[in-house]
């Protein structure tokens, strides 16, 4: 008989640690009340990146990249990603990207016009473009890994998690809303914003707060033809998708609790998103608000992502803390999160992530 994993939650985590599991010959459960990426990772802007601050931020991105590429058909286009500002606001990401090996063009004002002439850059500014970049329209990447989760025989139980019963030095059982207990062998936690809530039943909790992320949809009227991009002066980032272009300023709001219904933004976070929009993309017609997303992520104090085990409990995983930028690096993290249960090295070097670094109490027992 195969070995079994069980994941608790099957966002952008999740899905790709079972995913990289059930490959692996296991025998896979994964339990989201949600259904696969229909957490926070449904709500994303859908965008995907190597232009990130950090080296390992941008290997979690090539890895998830190809991760991306065995679920994501009509979900990703590749459209690059340009990343406008001053040579000094970019410098950090274009470090990040030259210890990672990643190619990358820079682009003055009129090479930008040149190729994109809706796209407005300053004189005195720059651009940064990568290739590899995908604009992601995360329903219907749901879609594919629900699809691609039965088509590798994952069973997905569409329930939530209440309680984790421990014996000994293990999680040995869980019990479901419904009332289903179910024996587990190895688990993953990779329920994003309800990370927490579940650790906390074991006693643990880590030093992470849960904010509402916001992003936006307008409407520009026609095609765009544009890459994805961002704006590091008046902090904005956009992903064109059809006729729309879907981002925003990287609101978020501090939230007391993880909520999954949809919460609509003050007006004038609306307003702003706009108005930076406008900025950089020149349209005959002024760009209509279509619709906006809302939705938890975690970020810890240190901003960087955890994965790791928890001392005492020899067979749970833990993966978290992605903040705004989990549908890009949680695939990676997923994978790695995988080979953790099964005492197989990761790929990147992850020490950093350890949880232990968070825990800000370890009252098992
Ligand atoms: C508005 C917005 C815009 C964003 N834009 C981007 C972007 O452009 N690019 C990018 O990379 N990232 C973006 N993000 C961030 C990204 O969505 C998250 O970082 C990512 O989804 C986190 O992955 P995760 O697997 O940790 O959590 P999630 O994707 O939230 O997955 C966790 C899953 O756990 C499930 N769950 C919760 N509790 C339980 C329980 N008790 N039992 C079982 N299952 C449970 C949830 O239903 C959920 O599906 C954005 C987020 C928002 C809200």
């Amino acid at each position: 008989m195969s070995e079994k994993i069980t994941v608790i939650g099957g966002g952008a985590v999740g899905c790709f640690a079972a995913i990289t599991a059930v490959l692996e010959g296991l025998d896979v459960i994964v339990i989201d009340p949600r259904g696969p990426m229909g957490g926070a990772a449904s709500r994303s802007a859908g965008i995907v990146t190597v232009q990130l601050d950090e080296r390992t931020d941008v290997l979690l991105v090539l890895g998830s990249l190809r991760l991306l590429g065995e679920v994501a058909s009509t979900s990703a286009v590749r459209t690059g990603f340009l990343q406008i500002g001053r040579m000094e606001d970019l410098s950090e990401s274009v470090e990040a990207m030259n210890q990672a090996d990643v190619r990358y063009e820079l682009f003055y004002k009129d090479d930008v016009r040149y190729r994109w002439p809706n796209l407005h850059v300053d004189e005195e500014e720059v651009s940064i473009y990568t290739d590899l970049d995908l604009a992601v329209e995360p329903t219907i990447l749901a879609s594919e890994a629900s699809e691609k989760l039965s088509e590798l025989g994952v069973r997905v139980i569409r329930d939530e998690v209440v309680s984790m019963r421990t014996s000994q030095d293990v999680v040995s059982e869980l019990t479901l809303s419904s009332g289903e207990r179910m024996k587990v062998e190895r688990v993953i936690l990779a329920a994003g914003a309800h990370n927490n809530v579940l650790l906390g039943q074991l006693g643990l909790q880590l030093r992470v707060q849960v904010i509402t992320c916001y992003a936006y949809k307008f409407d520009l009227g026609s095609p765009t033809n544009l890459p994805c991009f961002s704006d590091e002066r008046l902090h904005s980032y956009w992903r064109p998708w059809n006729t729309m272009m879907v981002g925003g300023g990287y609101d978020a709001e501090w939230a007391v609790r993880p909520c999954y219904e949809h919460r609509e933004p003050p007006r004038a976070y609306v307003e702003r998103s706009l108005r930076m929009l406008r900025y950089r993309v020149r349209t005959n017609v002024t760009p209509k608000a279509l619709s906006s997303l809302s939705g938890p992520c975690e970020i810890t104090e240190d901003l960087e992502p955890y994965l790791g085990t928890v001392e005492g409990l020899s067979n749970l995983v833990v993966a978290g803390g992605l903040r705004g930028y989990g549908l890009m690096r949680g695939p990676k993290l997923g994978e790695m999160a995988y080979c953790i249960a099964v005492g197989k090295r990761p790929s990147l070097d992850v020490e950093r992530y350890g949880l232990q670094r968070l825990l800000t109490s370890h009252g098992r027992g």
